[in-house]
């Protein structure tokens, strides 16, 4: 093994949080390094579909979607992260902007969905592809940087020194005066443990959790995971793909074998999740010609202006499947999807040990036991953006 390669600040991960780390520590002058498990694409915040929030109705502000998110979260989340989150949501936006993301705009202003948990129109999209494009403006502020890249190093030591921090990622050993963790969540390896469909990437492993735990960080609410209310249930080759929200945000309903709504379709996730999951036990569901439970989405309610505009992508998808979403209801079941809880973190994103960041999924205490859709790609900006730059300042 070739001697420790020295870096300012070390980001562990290649998702919107850590790129978004990353850009923030090289823009505050730190040399910064970026050691992601596969390809820098590879990350689940590329898949996000729906979008991100941030009050910019004339009828909202950042007190009520904070309000929102306690509420949602049933007041377990930490309010002082949950204030930082919304309040800084139309800067990140503005920011993301900066670096080329285009959302969808609507007679003049930004296109608004409503999504579920919210009481005021808050979800900005581009789309439906929102974080791909995200992620592919942010990973194109890296590679047009001075941080090094090292794809296919995944994190498999760390360990503290007398000056920071020793990092052993694939075949590198580097040091860094701080480092942020920004490895995701854990949902594709227990959905495996537990024989069920996740909508996550294979890398969502959560072994980099694991590392910050034995170093002593403290962690909150890691038991607490998210089921997506509208996993595909058929055909077989949409089993695991999340459904976008914003299908019900623009009228899509729940329905039970008998055609009636049983839930507000944009009720908070876990209490949609868990009102698919009673009305199945109750015999009320719709069996898959596999043999699988679900419930029928009834998306031929969704005006076809709607879907053309902000469900492109998965219209695409149902349709190549040989089923057209505004002309039949789709069937849905609850898929494993988020990881709620996390690292401990503070404002600044710092862990309870000191130099050690975390920001993204990894991180707990944003979305307390319960997430709102849309927040977790704006936790990763707002959050991703002020690890990197107190790592930065921390390595002066
Ligand atoms: C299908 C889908 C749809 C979604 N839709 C939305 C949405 O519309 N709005 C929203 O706000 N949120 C959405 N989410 C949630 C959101 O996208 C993610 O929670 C968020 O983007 C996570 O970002 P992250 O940077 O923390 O992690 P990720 O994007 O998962 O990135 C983690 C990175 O760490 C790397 N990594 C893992 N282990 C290691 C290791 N040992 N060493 C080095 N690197 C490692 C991974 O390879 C990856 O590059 C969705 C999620 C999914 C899966």
């Amino acid at each position: 093994m070739a001697a420790p390669i020295h870096f300012d600040v070390l980001v562990i991960g290649s998702g919107a949080s850590g790129l978004a780390a990353a850009v923030a520590a090289e823009r505050k002058g730190a040399r910064v390094a970026l050691a992601t498990k596969g390809s820098l694409q590879s990350c689940n915040s590329a898949k996000a579909q729906g979008g991100i929030q941030a009050a910019f109705g004339d009828d909202d502000s950042p007190e009520l979607h904070a309000d929102d998110v306690w509420r949602s979260s049933h007041e377990t989340a930490d309010r002082r992260l949950v204030d930082v989150l919304t309040t800084e949501a139309t800067d990140a936006i503005h920011w993301l902007e900066e670096l080329g993301v285009q959302f969808t705009r609507d007679n003049g202003g930004y296109r608004l969905a409503r999504c579920g948990g919210a009481s005021r129109k808050r979800l900005l999209q581009v789309g439906d592809r929102t974080g791909h494009a995200i992620t592919t403006a942010l990973r194109d502020a890296v590679e047009a940087s001075s941080t090094e890249t090292l794809p296919k190093s995944p994190l498999r030591s760390l360990e503290r020194t007398a000056s920071g921090w020793r990092a052993r990622c694939g075949e590198h050993e580097l040091e860094a005066a701080a480092v942020v963790l920004a490895a995701g969540g854990r949902c594709y390896r227990e959905a495996e443990e537990r024989g069920e469909l996740s909508t996550n990437h294979p890398g969502a492993t959560g072994e980099v959790t694991r590392i910050a735990l034995d170093l002593g960080a403290e962690a909150r609410d890691l038991d607490a995971l998210q089921y997506h209310p509208n996993g595909g249930a058929w055909p077989s080759n949409m089993q695991g793909y999340s459904i976008p929200e914003t299908t019900r945000a623009y009228g899509a309903v729940l329905l039970n074998a008998d055609g009636e709504e049983f839930t507000d379709s944009l009720g908070p996730r876990d209490q949609v999740s868990q009102a698919i999951f009673d009305e199945v036990a109750k015999g009320k569901g719709v069996e898959t010609p596999d043999g699988r439970p679900a419930v029928a989405l009834d998306t031929t309610r969704i005006a076809e202006e709607d879907a053309e505009i902000s469900l492109p992508y998965m219209l695409r998808r149902y349709r190549a499947a040989g089923i057209d979403p505004l002309k039949e209801r789709i069937l849905t079941y609850p898929v494993l999807h988020y990881q709620n809880g996390g690292l401990v973190i503070g404002t600044d994103a710092e862990t309870t040990l000191e130099g050690l960041f975390a920001c993204g999924e990894i991180a707990g205490g944003t979305h307390g036991r319960n997430r709102m859709m849309g927040n977790s790609l704006l936790e990763c900006c707002v959050f991703g953006r002020r690890a990197g730059r107190a790592a930065a300042e921390k390595a002066k």
